[in-house]
């Protein structure tokens, strides 16, 4: 129950969604899903969207995958906008949202005025190369806004005979994708696709694979377990 004396509206009974234990949005009936991006905390003072800073999202999809990912269009305008236009705490805590197969019909009943799949707009490769700049671990590949970089003074060891080389794979890969020179595409990860790892040794000391290379010698990007974008 939010409690909007403010705004003269009384009490209102609203719905907030958690995933992994944590906040997501506050009162999903005041969403206005219409919007692009989508303010999923709102002010809880009025409960009218765009009247608090921050708690944005932008819902992209590829595929059958729907993201729920940091509005880097909107955040990408100034300092003041990326601000404005920030993620949720809980993309802080626990990451942009993919939700793949039968889980945005999960979503969608909570939330029945999420636009259907075929309206949301397709991810671009700018902004997936943002995203994935945003998820690296230990912001390896540097903190948005900052362009991308690969931070090697995080890198223990890489699988590779030559560390220099997976870099420059990684950060090539990456750029491609920043540049938008090439089409990307999704495609399954199979138990024949290379998956080079880059030890990284900050806070913890962890194996990351974000690199596949297929057998036909493309290269791609993982996004989850089971696939990946490589270039087309
Ligand atoms: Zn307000």
């Amino acid at each position: 129950m939010m409690h909007f004396s403010s705004s003269g509206q009384g009490s209102v009974p609203v719905t907030s969604i958690y995933a992994d234990n944590e906040n997501l949005s506050n009162a999903i009936e005041l969403i206005d899903f219409d919007d692009d991006p989508i303010q999923f905390q709102v002010c809880d003072h009025c409960g009218y969207p765009g009247c608090a800073s921050g708690g944005w999202l932008s819902p992209r999809k590829l595929g059958q995958l729907v993201f729920l990912m940091p509005a880097f269009e909107k955040m990408d305008m100034g300092s003041w906008e990326a601000t404005e236009f920030a993620p949720p705490y809980f993309t802080n805590l626990r990451g942009s949202i993919l939700l793949s197969d039968g889980s945005f019909g999960e979503f969608k009943k909570l939330a029945p005025k999420v636009p259907n799949l075929e309206q949301i707009a397709l991810v671009t490769s700018y902004e997936l190369c943002r995203l994935l700049q945003w998820e690296a671990p230990f912001r390896v590949l540097g903190k948005y806004p900052s362009s991308l970089t690969f931070r090697r003074e995080l890198l223990s060891t890489t699988s590779l005979p030559d560390d220099d080389e997976a870099i420059e794979i990684l950060l090539s890969f990456f750029r491609s994708l920043e540049s938008g020179e090439k089409t990307m595409a999704l495609t399954t990860i199979e138990a024949s696709d290379e998956r080079p790892s880059f030890f990284l040794d900050a806070a913890d000391f962890i194996e990351w694979n974000p690199i596949v290379i297929k057998a036909d010698g493309r290269h791609g990007v993982a996004l989850t377990k089971s696939c990946c974008v490589v270039e087309s």
